[in-house]
Formats: C-alpha cells, structure tokens, sequence
C-alpha cells in the first residue's frame, strides 16, 4: 500500500506554487510581461559578480575530480570554518567549524535542526503568520506543529498566546525574522522577551526548549530597520540560514546550520545533523556551491531594488486604503484584503492579471501576500491594475 500520510498531502498542494503555475500559463497567453506575478518569492536580481567569477574559476582550474566529488557529510571544512569566522566578525560570535554545518538551503538546515531537538511528538511552536512550508517540515519530523496566534497590529510576537502555548509538551520554538509573508523584523524588545520566558520556562519544567532561527532574509533589511541577531538572545539557539536570497541563488540549494556555542550539547548537534543527512537524503550539498559561497559570505546581490519596491507598494497600497503593516526587511508585504474573504479577493485581483496570494496557508485569514521580488517597472505598471481592481472598475 502506498503511504498515507504522503497521500494525503497530495490534497494540499501549495497555493503559491498553483498560483505561480497560473501565471505562467497566463503568461503564454499574453505575454509574461503582462502579468503581475507576485507569487513566488524568486529573487529578481542577478548574483553578484564574484559569484558568477568563482564559479567560472573553479570549473576552469580546480582538479575535476574533488570539484564534482562528495564532500564530507558536514561540508568542506574549510567552508565551514570560513562561515563560522565571518558570522564571528560580523555578530562578534565565538563559533567555530564544529558549530557549522553545510545544508540545501534553509530547507535542508531546519530539516536536520528539528530533528536534532525534537523527538516524534514533541511540539513545535510557530508564529503566525508563517512560512507556509513549516506544515510540511514539522509534520515530516514526527513532531507536531502548534501555531501562536499573531500579534495583528505590527506582527511582532503575541506573547500573550505564546506564554500560555509554551507548555511542557514545547521541545522548541521556530522563528522566521525578517518574516515571510509579514515583512516584520523582530525587535530587540521582542527578542528579549522571547528569551526571558523561554528561559523562565525552562527553568520551569526543568527541560530544554530549543529556538530555531530561520533567517534566509537576514541581508534583506531596509534602511531605518535594525535586524537582531537572533541567536545572541538565548543560549540554546540554531539558525538556519539560506544563500538563496542573499546571493540570488535559491536553485543552487545551499546554506547551513550554526549551532550557538552556548548551546546546550552544542558540540553534538552539528556531527548529528551529518547523521540525520544519512536518513533523509540531504546530503552533502554540492561541493562547487559550498567552495563558491566560501567566496562570497561577506556580499549580497545588489538587492536594492527590493526597498524601492517596497516603497512604491506601500505608499500606493496604503493610499488605496489597505490596512497593512511596513514591511522592514524581506521581499514580501502583506495587506488586509478589504472583504476578510482574501480568497475571494485574490479569485477577483486574477481578472486584473494580478497575482496575489491569499492568507489563509500562513495562518491568518483575512490578508494577501505579494512577493514584490520583479522589476520596478513591472511594479510600476501593475499600480493601474490595482486601482481598478479596488474601483471594481472593467480591465
Ligand atoms: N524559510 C522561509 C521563511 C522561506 O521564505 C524560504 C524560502 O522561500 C525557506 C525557508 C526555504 O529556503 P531555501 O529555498 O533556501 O531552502
């Protein structure tokens, strides 16, 4: 018999995937440049140069054989130690390689981190509104998700939900900051009181509760907005970071684990994600990607383009008359839909050849997402679209 529980899936496909489906689909019918996409969050800009420049290097002067062999089965250690010594400068952290190790994307990290501190039915507590993919990432760990209400006004934490969810059944928290789909960053204040009763807590049921940090838009962070480090807050802290966004490269499938030397077990935790890589398939990411971001750790794309978006967005959407919170890092903004259906609203924006995506798979009803991640020109044209759609007015 084939498995249920994956079966089951089928059913609950992602929406931003079959929303991003149809606008290709569209786009062959008008012309992709006709449609306003702001489904996936796909970065619009190019790698940096140094990227495209070490890769081109490697291929043409490395041995062939190490370049495309196996790496060890937690990174180059080179790689690792060169992470570890650039989040030491840039977060005055004491990491070392034993602390790194090498995963596809933030994906692969949170794959091995949940697996480290979390048994089959311990819970997990995530924050609203949240990455849509964490359903699939706790429930496939054998652990089982629980959801804090958000804190609708500024989207920052709800700590009243949070300290009556944080019973003893918690093994560990997971956070996204600068937040997908929000576009929060968590403040200082937040942070810090996130720590106080997680650590009040601990003390408490005489357990650890683990805080797993997801941060694949640590770089994205606009001008007037401070992005904590979310790890120098508690001690028994992972993160888990993606170059997918910060180099423009979420194909390539590359990031890792940094688990906080004060952590409880910390020497542990990263040797036992090379053992959970053996069961899940994860694997040794390419060894080309690992040597070419080694290169790359203290650049990003240019990703200015997203701040200007996020002005032009924000200032319309708002003048418009949608309620919505400024985002302060990411690529994503995430307005109140004006009818509380945002399906429906969303069914409606897609006769506007607008692409948006409704709230309801982050864990709040009632919102829309947009993935402003494409040319400001495209932006631009897709104002009248809006004005027309809020008028109600024929396209
Ligand atoms: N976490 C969040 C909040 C994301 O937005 C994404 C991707 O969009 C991921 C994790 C997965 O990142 P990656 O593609 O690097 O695995």
């Amino acid at each position: 018999m084939i498995t249920k529980q994956y079966k089951e899936m089928l059913g609950r496909k992602s929406i931003i995937r079959q929303l991003s489906e149809f606008a290709t689909a569209r786009g062959e019918q008008i012309g992709y440049e006709n449609v306003f996409d702001y489904s996936l969050g796909n970065p619009s800009v190019s790698p940096p140069q140094i990227f495209t420049d070490t890769m081109m290097e490697l291929l043409r002067d490395s041995n062939p054989v190490y370049l495309h062999g196996y790496s060890q089965s937690l990174g180059i250690p080179a790689v690792r130690q060169k992470v570890a010594d650039s989040l030491n400068d840039r977060f005055h952290m004491n990491y070392t390689r034993e602390h790194i190790f090498m995963a596809t994307g933030a994906a692969g990290a949170i794959a091995h981190a949940l697996r480290c501190v979390t048994a089959p039915g311990d819970e997990v507590l995530i924050f609203a509104p949240y990455f849509a993919e964490y359903r699939a990432y706790i429930n496939l760990s054998g652990a089982v998700m629980k959801v804090v209400p958000a804190d609708v006004k500024d989207f920052q934490i709800n700590f009243e939900a949070f300290e009556e969810m944080l019973t003893e059944k918690v093994a560990a928290v997971l956070l996204n900051t600068p937040n997908n789909p929000s576009g929060a960053v968590y403040t200082c204040g937040t942070l810090t009181k996130l720590a106080e009763i997680m650590t009040a807590k601990e003390k408490e049921y005489g357990h650890d509760i683990f805080l797993i940090s997801d941060e694949p838009y640590r770089e994205i962070v606009f001008s007037g907005t401070d992005a904590p480090y979310v790890t120098k807050f508690y001690p028994n802290s992972i993160s888990c970071y993606s170059f997918s966004k910060s180099l423009s490269i979420p194909g390539e499938r590359i990031g890792y684990v940094a688990v906080n030397p004060a952590c409880r077990d910390a020497q542990y935790i990263a040797d036992m994600c090379g053992q959970i890589s053996r069961g899940i398939g994860h694997n040794c990411p390419p060894s080309i990607i690992q040597l070419a971001v080694a290169k790359c750790l203290d650049v990003t794309s240019d990703l200015s383009v997203y701040e200007t978006n996020r002005n032009i967005l924000y200032k319309e959407l708002t003048s418009l008359g949608f309620e919505c919170v400024k985002p302060g890092g990411t690529f994503y903004i995430f307005p109140k839909a004006p009818d509380k259906d945002a399906a429906a609203f969303c069914e409606k924006a897609k006769k506007y050849d607008l692409i948006l995506v409704p709230s309801d798979d982050f864990g709040v009803p009632g919102y829309f997402r947009m993935a402003f991640c494409i040319d400001t020109e495209k932006v631009v044209r897709s104002l009248e679209a809006f004005r027309k759609l809020v008028k109600g007015e024929n396209y």
